[in-house]
């Protein structure tokens, strides 16, 4: 069994900055720190750490940070397709942290639209039925749907997390088998008919809803320093600890992802916040 991801990968830059410039002025900054990034690529990097056999197919771009990126890529447990660069520039995330505590964030999908339902369809040619297609929300509604619908046509158990979230995501619940939104995200897109639904609750923990429970996990109590990519880690480790355990997503599978999301939440920086192997590892063993 083997999980596709297809997304994103992006640089993730966070800057320093006194505060968000007015136009046309000009401020000065300080980098603090340069980290892979992109939900696609988060997913991956998590689920593989698992242990889960993981395809990140994600377009990275023939530039320097590119090439930064694909270096990076290839010390995390996974395979990663198509293996060449794009011609274009990779995709990019500017987060800046102003002294109040206030973020704003620019961010690029010139990569991520360079990668056509063509190729990857082509990188999907080893897909069986029982495989996990996982799609966030980086893609053009149309992207998104063909991909589903690709999905379905092969056999394959979808698993979808809208965000950001898009104009025209609502209709795509009935291609979706497993559904991982925020509670903004829920209220939003209502999603319906999925047979096993995860709404995330920040701070407070998640719901899941399926045919046969409607279970609330709270979240593990941390010391929250910077909670970017908690959503991902909750998503990738619970759908490891399912798949590890050849079960249904179940109470045991949040309880997994609340600790791993924690440890997230604990540490700044996005894949560098992410649990390593062996700490995945000794929380997955947990029986709850
Ligand atoms: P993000 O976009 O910031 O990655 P999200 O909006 O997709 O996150 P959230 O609902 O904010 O997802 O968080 C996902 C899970 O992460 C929560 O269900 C919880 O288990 C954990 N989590 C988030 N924030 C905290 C926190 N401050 N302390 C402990 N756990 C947290």
């Amino acid at each position: 069994m083997c999980v596709y991801v297809v997304g994103n990968i992006t640089v993730d830059e966070t800057w320093a900055i006194a505060d968000i410039p007015a136009k046309g002025s000009s401020v000065h900054g300080n980098k603090i720190s340069q980290d892979i990034g992109g939900k696609g690529a988060n997913q991956a990097i998590l689920l593989s750490r698992c242990g889960i056999n993981t395809t990140l197919i994600a377009a990275i771009g023939n530039d320097l940070n590119g090439r930064w990126i694909y270096e990076k890529i290839h010390h995390e447990p996974l395979h990663h397709a198509p293996e060449y660069l794009f011609p274009c520039n990779s995709d990019t995330s500017l987060i800046f942290n102003c002294a109040d505590g206030d973020n704003a964030i620019i961010t690029t999908t010139t990569a991520a639209d360079s990668l056509s339902i063509e190729i990857i369809t082509r990188a999907l040619v080893r897909a069986v039925p029982g495989d996990i297609l996982l799609l966030q929300g980086n893609f053009s509604f149309e992207k998104t749907r063909d991909l589903l619908l690709l999905g379905k046509q092969r056999g394959m158990t979808t698993v979808f997390n809208p965000s950001p979230v898009r104009d025209g995501f609502s209709q795509l619940w009935p291609w979706v088998d497993i559904a991982v939104l925020n509670q903004p995200e829920a209220e939003k897109l209502q999603p319906t008919g999925v047979s096993n639904l995860v709404i995330t609750q920040g701070a407070r923990g998640a719901m899941l809803i399926n045919a046969s429970q409607q279970q609330f996990c709270p979240a593990t109590p941390a010391l929250a320093v910077d909670t970017t990519g908690a959503g991902d880690t909750f998503l990738a480790v619970m759908l490891a600890s399912a798949l590890l355990r050849k079960t249904e997503i179940d109470a045991l599978s949040l309880t997994h992802a609340s600790l791993a999301a924690a440890i997230t939440v604990s540490r700044p920086g996005t894949c560098s916040a992410f649990p390593d192997v062996a700490e995945l590892k000794t929380l997955l063993s947990h029986r709850g």
